[in-house]
């Protein structure tokens, strides 16, 4: 692989949030983090700096675990992350951050005392959005979208309206995303070209994507 990334500053948000309902209760999700990790190692290894934000995640990585910046929750994810995007030439937005947080944490256990109860619920930051606002003409951004329905359609909207200069489409077929060692893949670009891969290995498939991001730099 042409190697233009050496030295490159890469953000990467990885794995899923906990959105905490009490101390020991939280709101999440299927995502492992194995792309995101992938994605870090590659990068890592064509001699890139990788500032890598994590979820709480299991797996294990080649990926210097002292570099990794470990966090909970979406709010958490954010705060790091503007601590970092500054710096950065791209950042890939490859977390499953929740879309929504308890309004209300309990400091304490909640006991089950009502027979019904109501969990409220807003909106977490949306990073990539937030960050697709204030991007120089210079710092590039990839994301990631996983669709169930009108897939092209959805991505191009995410693509647009958080400034992405290319999106990774993923499927939440069985080995095809979420939590599997394997993922199929369409990257779509700000010029709306779309590239079909077929299944693969998340290594290979985060090859697939530093290729397209090669392009940039
Ligand atoms: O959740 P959604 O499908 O909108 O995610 C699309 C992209 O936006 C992904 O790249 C994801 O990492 C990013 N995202 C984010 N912060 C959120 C929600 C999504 O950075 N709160």
């Amino acid at each position: 692989m042409q190697n233009n990334i050496k030295n490159k500053k890469i953000l990467i948000t990885a794995g899923p949030t906990r959105e905490y309902i009490d101390p020991v209760r939280f709101l999440s999700n299927e995502s492992s983090g194995k792309m995101g990790y992938a994605l870090a190692e590659t990068l890592h290894n064509l001699g890139a700096v990788v500032y890598l934000v994590s979820g709480p995640v299991t797996i294990s990585t080649i990926f210097p675990i002292e570099k990794i910046k470990y966090v909970s929750t979406g709010k958490q994810m954010y705060e790091e992350c503007k601590l970092i995007f500054k710096k950065v030439d791209m950042a890939i937005f490859c977390a499953a951050v929740a879309d929504y947080t308890p309004k209300v944490t309990s400091d304490i256990k909640i006991k089950k005392i009502e027979d019904e109860t109501t969990l409220i619920l807003e909106k977490n930051p949306d990073i990539a959005f937030e960050f697709g606002k204030i991007k120089t003409e210079q710092q590039k951004s990839i994301g990631f979208a996983l669709e169930t329905n009108n897939v092209i359609e959805n991505a191009i909207c995410k693509l647009k309206k958080k400034n992405f200069d290319f999106i990774v489409v993923n499927s939440p077929n069985k080995n095809e995303g979420f939590g599997y060692d394997t993922n199929k893949i369409t990257i779509l670009k700000k010029d709306i070209t779309l590239t079909e891969y077929p299944l693969k290995s998340k290594q290979e498939v985060a090859h697939d994507i530093v290729k397209t991001m090669i392009e940039f730099f």
